[in-house]
């Protein structure tokens, strides 16, 4: 700890994100860089606790409560503090393969758990990451670092999301020649086809795919296993196999007037949007929010990012409508420090379209009762009614429709972000590889072994749609069991 008393002498302080006004006229990311001197204050702020909460990343009610993948956060903001750039750089490695990733995806579960956050606003652990790695590819000290030699055993990654890359280069340190197929036509998963460039350029993704391919690590694209490739001839021509397909199958509104044209799956929306950025202009997939009046429907992270691609296409409005109640601006009383806070965020894209509209879109505690349509088959509106959430004596949580409060909503545009039903069924079926309850395929916490010998699941497909920073957590660590599966021992961390 450099600075005792760093804590008390500084405030928090981040930097400003590019306005909302100016920013939706581009692609490029929101988030600005901070000097090395503001950097290196906002450092002093940690206490270098003794139990460092920020780093502990346990489950608590559900959420992560301080870091999934266990970032050494106080040795790192203490080097940054000194100016020990590099060393801070080899320190963040140590635990994350992709902190430029995280750098600017998380949601910080670190922050939500800092000790100081009791007291004061947290340790702005996140910049400090995204600054130490970012500075780290600016000096050229991140560098391919193939293994010194090969163990002549042969792994398939089917997936190359978080948990497939984070997995795929954890087994190729381990001296294994790793192939990863992925069916789409650039590597990344949902780095590269969900997460919107203003969140994440998709040159970061490609400078990290092209360090792990000069590090021997070979990609087969446009290939799906169970179709392109048959399951079997990956059993066969591989030792071991590691599943990290994702959770991709969208949940559905099965309400009346689905058929009608103009309601679209969010990840169709931001995927097809994506693919027509990279590839020069619109494809034939696009679907353009320009001009119309955009309704999405689910209030999450998929929910901001389809408001952020529909501001920038210049939709004419929008609207953004979530089941739940509005988040409390604190921490209630039974959501204590080091939790995870359940409080009322402004996110970027609910920033932006208060900025065009002059509120958040967001409306809370309302729920779709049928689309409707013009003689065309056209989407012309929502009919929605305002509800009211009631604890039964089980302790189950209902829903009771407020008389009296329907209303239609204009909409050419409905973007449908409710969530993931978990896994698809090709892949696992075809390698007889089992389900839990709620569809995602059966491997225990820290083992990944599934049902079929030799054959591994980590990231969305074992746990459900999640977070970047736990498929990097379960891609290291299925890493790790399917080395001590090859080999009879590993040292893998
Ligand atoms: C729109 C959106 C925004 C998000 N934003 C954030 C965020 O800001 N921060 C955050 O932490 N998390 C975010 N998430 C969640 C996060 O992206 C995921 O939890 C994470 O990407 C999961 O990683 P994964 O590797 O397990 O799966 P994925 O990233 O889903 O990758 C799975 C890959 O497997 C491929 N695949 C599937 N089946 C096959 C097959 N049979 N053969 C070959 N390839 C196959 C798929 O094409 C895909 O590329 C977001 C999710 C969405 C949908
Ligand atoms: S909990 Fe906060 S103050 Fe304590 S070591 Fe972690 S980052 Fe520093």
């Amino acid at each position: 700890m450099g600075k005792p008393t760093g804590f008390l002498e500084f405030n928090r302080e981040l930097p400003t994100d590019r306005q909302p006004a100016e920013r939706v006229h581009d692609w490029s990311e929101f988030h600005q860089p901070m000097s090395e001197e503001h950097l290196k204050r906002q450092g002093a702020r940690c206490m270098d606790c003794g139990t460092p909460f920020c780093h502990t990343g346990l489950l608590m009610a559900g959420m992560a409560s301080g870091c999934p993948i266990n970032n050494l956060i106080p040795e790192w903001n203490d080097l940054v503090y000194r100016g020990l750039w590099r060393e801070a750089l080899q320190r963040l490695l140590r635990t994350n393969n992709f902190p430029e990733f995280t750098g600017r995806v998380c949601p910080a579960p670190c922050e939500g758990a800092c000790v100081l956050g009791i007291i004061q606003p947290p340790v702005t652990i996140k910049n400090i990451e995204y600054a130490i790695i970012e500075k780290g590819f600016a000096e050229d000290w991140v560098q391919p670092e193939p293994p010194a030699m090969r163990t002549g055993k042969r792994v398939a990654v089917v997936g190359s999301g978080p948990s497939g890359l984070a997995c795929a280069a954890q087994l190729n340190r381990a001296g294994h020649c790793v192939s990863v197929f992925e069916r789409d036509d650039r590597v990344g998963g949902l780095l590269m086809y969900g997460i919107p460039n203003m969140k994440l350029d998709k040159a970061i993704v490609q400078r990290r795919v092209d360090l792990m391919a000069k590090e021997g690590i070979e990609f087969v694209l446009n290939t799906e296993v169970g179709r392109d490739f048959p399951a079997d001839k990956l059993r066969a021509d591989f030792d071991a196999v590691v599943l990290c397909g994702g959770a991709t199958k969208p949940r559905d509104l099965p309400i009346e007037g689905r058929q009608l044209q103009g309601i679209h799956f969010a990840m169709d929306f931001l995927r097809a949007n994506t693919r027509s950025l990279l590839c020069g202009g619109p494809r034939d997939d696009f679907i353009s929010a320009a001009g119309k009046d955009v309704v999405v429907i689910g209030g999450g992270d998929t929910g901001t990012d389809c408001v952020g691609t529909a501001m920038r296409h210049g939709c004419r409005n929008l609207v953004q409508l979530e089941i739940l109640p509005q988040p409390p601006l604190e921490r209630l009383p039974d959501n204590p420090w080091p939790q995870w806070p359940k409080i009322y965020r402004l996110d970027y894209g609910q920033e932006e379209a208060a900025a065009a509209y002059g509120a958040d879109p967001r409306t809370y505690c309302i729920t779709s009762k049928r689309f409707i349509g013009d003689d065309s088959g056209r989407l012309s509106g929502l009919h929605t009614v305002r509800i009211e959430w009631h604890k039964e004596a089980n302790g189950r949580f209902v829903i009771k429709e407020l008389p009296g409060t329907e209303k239609v909503i204009p909409a050419n545009l409905v973007l449908l972000a409710m969530g993931f039903l978990g896994p698809e069924d090709r892949l696992l079926g075809q390698l007889g590889v089992m389900r839990d309850e709620r569809s995602n395929a059966r491997a225990t916490y820290g083992k990944f072994t599934t049902n079929a010998p030799g054959v591994f699941a980590a990231g969305d497909m074992r746990r459900g749609q999640s977070l970047v920073v736990w498929a990097i957590n379960e891609g290291r660590a299925a890493a790790r069991e399917c080395d001590l599966y090859l080999m009879g021992s590993t040292r893998l961390p």
